[in-house]
């Protein structure tokens, strides 16, 4: 058979999800067969689909009439001999594995000898579903999310004796429902896409169960680190704590965490009776029963917890299942995107996090728990022995741009594409900005600009400080005229301010005076919370000649620059955040993994348009607001004659990330 031939699809249940799959079935233009226990479920599911169909039709997402497609769906009471031209079928009853099987050996007897017989189980094994029929080679898990007819992921599984001619048109019948399936080539109850939410959510539940964080930080670092759309308690709470109580007693008992009992956080909320969203109340507080509020999150609470701990326990699943062969990379990465809706693979974040960071995290994890299912995995030790780290070392899962190094008298230049960074070099000097090292750091900024595969540029220091100012050694023999003549760093920070790259300040520890000079002029500052900021030019009877007099008010506002500049005192990273001086503060022990990880977001976006961004920002600040608008709003129209919104629109429509190619 080939999935040409599939003219009829019959659906067993009619309930959340077997209503939404008889839809699509019918909205792709197939015959279809819904079939129930309960008449009122069926009668009820039509009108649900009618409901839906009107939504769509809003949206002018389908074409034909609500009635064409309406008139495609025939309902059936139990199952009898009017589905016997059925060419395929979907089983989406209730899960139990009595129930299923009973189900499958009617349809075995039922259905053509040609017919496929799928199930939307969503942990029972395809395998012993299968064993209830004569034809498990036809039998094949077809697994959709909630709610069918939005979601676009549908996994494909095999079971143990399902053909690869099975699979292939399983595949195949999905993309005709307009859906993008991935292929999972053995039967692993929870699919793949669940089995590595269930890691989430186990490494979130240790971190909290041994106090490293609180629950509201773990979901802080999940939405604003990560990315991700809900934070991991707000899921539990938003899907129900009970589901996710039930689903961690099916897994005992299927051994999918062989040793890991079910979280006590969830457990103990569960006999609460604090079941989430639905119960008014779980791990958050809700207007009342069934009422949703996003809640609250401050975003500071996402500074403590290191984002690679919530990730390492996915990794390590994730790497198992490509190692052992059970699914494929991209699929793996496409699953976890449109199924859990993150913005990037499990694997394009463990490349950006480090393969390094997440076995370190990973024998944390361990020690925390004792859990063996954090032991690394052997893929993820070879990759650290091959030095395949990620995007740092230019391989991990993906494979990036070439890492070069370069060291010049005063600087280190790494250039990891999308990212460059200019390292000053002088660490035994804190630094200090030298005539050798202003001028190296202006040739390498035109070098850099030059370079498609360089996005954004990263200014950091080397040792304990990101610069501490001008070499004052130097100031003793120079006359007023010479002063005034030494443009350099003047012009150098002139540079970055108007640079068409984004230029980020990494302030790993002390920037002063030029230093900070330096920062100032960088489009954002990320300083290491041990970091220490000052203009301590008064101290030696100068003021700060590279633009300090004029940015730090601009940042800090006249009092606080002239508190700074007028008793040259420092202060904290921490109070230069809340003064606007600096932009994020990060941890010192992951300082560079922060910086990386705002940079690579940064670097994902079109570099033409990041360009008007700045343009318009930093030529607007200087002028007054009308200029300013009619700068922004010729930048805006000038976009529209570029590659990039063509493919930013395309990839909006298309449901997926983007490629923009600065053109
Ligand atoms: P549901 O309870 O809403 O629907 C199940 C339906 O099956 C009910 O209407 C029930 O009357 C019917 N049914 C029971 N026995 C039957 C039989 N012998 N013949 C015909 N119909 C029968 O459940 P649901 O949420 O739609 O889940 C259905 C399946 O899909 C389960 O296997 C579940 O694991 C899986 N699934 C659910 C979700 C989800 O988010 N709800 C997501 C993916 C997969």
């Amino acid at each position: 058979m080939k999935v040409e031939d599939i003219k009829k699809v019959l659906v067993v249940g009619a309930g959340t999800m077997g209503h939404g799959i008889a839809e699509i079935a019918a909205i792709s233009g197939y015959k279809v067969y819904l079939s129930d226990i309960s008449q009122d479920i069926l009668n009820s599911a039509l009108e649900r689909i009618r409901w839906s169909l009107s939504k769509l039709r809003e949206r002018g997402q389908i074409k034909e009439s609500i009635d064409t497609i309406m008139s495609r769906i025939t309902t059936i009471l139990g199952l009898d001999k009017t589905v016997s031209d059925a060419d395929f079928s979907i089983e989406a009853s209730t899960e139990r594995i009595d129930i299923k099987r009973q189900v499958f050996s009617k349809l075995d007897e039922l259905l053509p000898s040609h017919a496929i017989l799928a199930t939307n189980t969503s942990s029972l094994p395809i395998t012993k579903i299968a064993e209830a029929t004569k034809r498990p080679d036809k039998v094949v898990g077809m697994h959709f999310f909630n709610p069918p007819v939005l979601m676009q992921l549908v996994e494909v599984m095999k079971g143990d004796k399902t053909s690869d001619e099975t699979a292939k048109i399983t595949y195949d019948l999905a993309k005709r429902f307009g859906k993008q399936p991935i292929m999972i080539n053995k039967d692993v109850p929870g699919y793949v896409v669940n089995r590595i939410l269930g890691q989430i959510n186990v490494a979130s539940c240790i971190l909290v169960e041994k106090k490293v964080a609180d629950y509201r930080e773990v979901d802080a670092v999940a939405r604003y680190k990560l990315g991700f759309p809900m934070g991991v308690y707000e899921l539990i709470d938003y899907t129900g704590v009970d589901v996710a109580y039930y689903v961690s007693k099916s897994r005992e008992e299927l051994g999918i965490r062989d040793d890991i009992p079910i979280c006590s956080l969830i457990e103990q909320k569960f006999k609460n009776n604090e079941l989430g969203v639905k119960t008014g109340k779980g791990f958050y507080t809700y207007p009342g029963p069934g009422k949703y509020v996003k809640p609250e999150l401050p975003k500071e609470l996402a500074d403590k917890l290191n984002p690679v701990l919530i990730l390492a326990g996915a990794v390590n699943e994730a790497a198992r299942l490509l190692r052992e062969g059970i699914a494929s990379r991209d699929d793996i990465d496409l699953g976890v995107r449109l199924g859990l809706g993150l913005p990037k693979g499990i694997f394009q974040y463990a490349d950006e996090l480090g393969i390094d960071s997440v076995v370190k995290a990973l024998e944390d994890l361990k020690a925390l728990s004792g859990y063996s299912v954090f032991s690394p995995d052997p893929l993820l030790t070879q990759m650290v022995g091959e030095n395949k780290l990620g995007i740092k070392t230019g391989s991990g899962f993906y494979t990036y741009g070439k890492v070069e190094e370069k060291k010049l008298n005063t600087l280190i230049i790494r250039i990891e594409p999308p990212l460059a960074w200019i390292i000053l070099n002088r660490p035994e000097r804190l630094n200090a900005l030298n005539p050798e090292l202003v001028s190296e750091l202006d040739k390498s900024l035109d070098e850099l600009e030059g370079r498609n595969d360089v996005r954004v540029v990263i200014i950091t220091g080397n040792g304990r400080a990101f610069s501490a100012g001008a070499d004052v050694s130097s100031f003793i023999t120079l006359r007023p005229i010479d002063v005034i003549r030494l443009r350099t760093l003047r012009n150098v920070v002139n540079k970055i301010a108007l640079y068409t790259k984004p230029i980020i300040a990494g302030i790993n520890g002390f920037a002063l005076g030029g230093g900070l000079e330096l920062a100032m002029a960088c489009d954002i500052r990320i300083a290491s919370e041990v970091a220490q900021l000052g203009q301590p030019e008064i101290n030696i009877g100068i003021i700060p000649g590279a633009g300090g007099t004029q940015r730090l008010p601009k940042l800090v506002g006249k009092g606080k620059a002239k508190l700074m500049i007028y008793t040259g005192d420092m202060v904290s990273a921490e109070d230069a955040y809340k003064m606007g001086l600096v932009d994020l503060v990060a941890p010192a022990n992951r300082f560079e993994e922060e910086v990386r990880r705002v940079a690579l977001k940064i670097a994902e976006k079109s570099p033409i348009s990041l360009l008007a961004a700045k343009l318009a920002i930093e030529l607007g600040y200087e002028s007054n607001i009308w200029i300013g608008q009619t700068l922004e709003s010729t930048l805006f129209g000038l976009l529209f004659t570029t590659k990039d919104v063509e493919e930013g629109v395309k990839a909006f429509l298309e449901k997926r990330k983007p490629q923009f190619k600065g053109e």
